[in-house]
């Protein structure tokens, strides 16, 4: 706290995962008197740069770019780049710290990283993107490799993106290499990539309900955010039979009582992906909808929840508002969506609830699958992909129920995906000695 006492998302993610491994320690000689937990918060290397691009009416537009490398004890540092105005320092690092235990938790042999800039992507055109992108690059571009840090998308950053950044990448190294995930088909990427984060939240959410001998089919659910991960987690709820009722972007969210049906969903993908316009928009065509200005989804009642937009999008409020419309199963698909509190509340309930580390590491774990493709210069099936994405959400799932099972046999899945992430890495690090 002392170090860091000026990051407060970073020791919100700390203190989550303390509270249910320092425990856990305690009992175990192998670990204790170490400092294991210790080391692991402290990255093992944090770069930042300027990054300097010109506007389309001439300006020269300075940014700060950012690389955490926070652990690298199980593989090559692997984490997204996220370009947004609130990037700083603390939310890269708390990213970068869940980023080592969820990677730890896909069992790949992959480290944890995360980078970015406080660039906003929002109203700037293609042409002001890539000069960014390549700016960007042209400095980070010394302190990553496909054996030392692999760098892949996150918020604001899409396919466009690692294309313009892989590009500049490809220049200035002079090698064709996968130092980039999330890559288009055509260049090395992996089909079921940019399904794989929302696909596997969904995924895990459906392991949760077979616990309690139930599924998705009929079920109302509750999703946020609009962009990768909402609108594939959507995907997936309306392919297995649930009916999606709200998304939402930054100004506000929709509700749609009949249900965002497929072709519905055809249309958001469109208005966000090609047009990059607001969600309010979606009332243009389909007018039955509400729009709700300036607020989150979490009043609308539900079976599920998927946070799937921004960190602490769901607070203690929100939690309490979804137990009492008779909420039994939260899957996050965002990055520590939900705050201390809400998550709280969820326990105190005992309902179903996967923090994203857990719910989310599809993405990361199909990232992982696309390094293997590019090392072995092969590509396989999207039926190959998509298998092999559900057995690792299932095998995450046996983990977090392995350490997290408490004595009443209620699944706390906190407590399971931070010890299971932990216990990978913290071998590798005793192994490998104090470095
Ligand atoms: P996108 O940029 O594609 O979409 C982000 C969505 O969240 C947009 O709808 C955006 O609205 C909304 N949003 C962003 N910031 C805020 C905010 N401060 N308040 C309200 N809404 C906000 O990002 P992704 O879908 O890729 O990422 C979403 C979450 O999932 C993040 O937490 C990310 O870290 C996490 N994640 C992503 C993975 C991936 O594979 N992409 C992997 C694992 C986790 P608007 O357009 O208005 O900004």
């Amino acid at each position: 706290k002392q170090r860091n006492g000026n990051e407060p998302e970073f020791l919100q993610a700390v203190e989550e995962v303390a509270e249910t491994v320092i425990p856990y320690i305690v009992k175990h000689d192998i670990y204790y008197g170490k400092n294991i937990l210790l080391r692991m918060v402290e990255p093992e290397r944090v770069i930042t740069f300027r990054v300097c691009w010109v506007d389309d009416a001439g300006e020269i537009q300075v940014n700060r770019g950012y690389r955490i490398q926070m652990n690298s004890a199980i593989g090559p540092y692997k984490g997204g780049l996220r370009f947004h105005p609130t990037v700083n320092m603390s939310i890269l690092k708390f990213l970068a710290f869940e980023q080592v235990f969820k990677n730890s938790l896909t069992t790949l042999p992959m480290g944890g990283g995360k980078g970015g800039s406080d660039f906003d992507p929002k109203g700037k055109s293609d042409n002001e993107i890539m000069r960014f992108c390549h700016a960007f690059m042209s400095e980070l571009f010394r302190h990553i490799g496909h054996n030392t840090d692999v760098p892949a998308g996150d918020i604001g950053v899409g396919a466009r993106e690692i294309g313009f950044l892989f590009g500049m990448y490809k220049k200035i190294s002079n090698g064709f290499t996968g130092v980039l995930t999330g890559k288009g088909m055509s260049w090395g990427g992996s089909l079921i990539r940019p399904e794989a984060t929302g696909y596997g939240t969904v995924y895990f959410a459906e392991n949760m309900l077979k616990t309690k001998g139930d599924n998705l089919e009929g079920k109302n659910v509750v999703i946020s955010g609009s962009g990768n991960v909402a609108q594939f987690a959507a995907e997936k709820v309306i392919q297995l039979g649930g009916k999606v009722l709200t998304l939402s972007d930054s100004s506000g969210y929709i509700y749609d009582k009949d249900g965002i049906d497929r072709e519905k969903l055809e249309f958001v993908m469109h208005l966000k992906n090609v047009k990059r316009g607001r969600i309010s928009e979606y009332l243009e065509t389909y007018p039955n909808a509400e729009f709700i200005k300036g607020k989150t989804p979490w009043g609308v009642k539900c079976d599920i929840a998927l946070p799937c937009a921004t960190q602490n999008e769901l607070t203690e409020n929100d939690a309490n508002a979804l137990l009492e419309n008779g909420c039994i199963c939260v899957s996050e698909g965002a990055n520590m969506p939900s705050t201390k509190g809400a998550i709280e509340a969820f326990h105190k309930a005992k309902i179903l609830f996967a923090p994203g580390k857990a719910s989310n590491a599809g993405g990361v774990a199909t990232s992982g699958l696309e390094m293997t493709q590019n090392s072995l210069r092969f590509n396989w099936t999207r039926e190959e992909v998509d298998l092999k994405l559900k057995e690792i959400m299932s095998n995450i799932h046996d983990s977090c129920i392995e350490y997290g099972k408490d004595d009443d046999g209620y699944i706390d899945y906190v407590k399971g995906a931070n010890i299971a992430g932990f216990v990978k890495v913290a071998d590798a690090m005793l192994a490998q000695g104090i470095v």
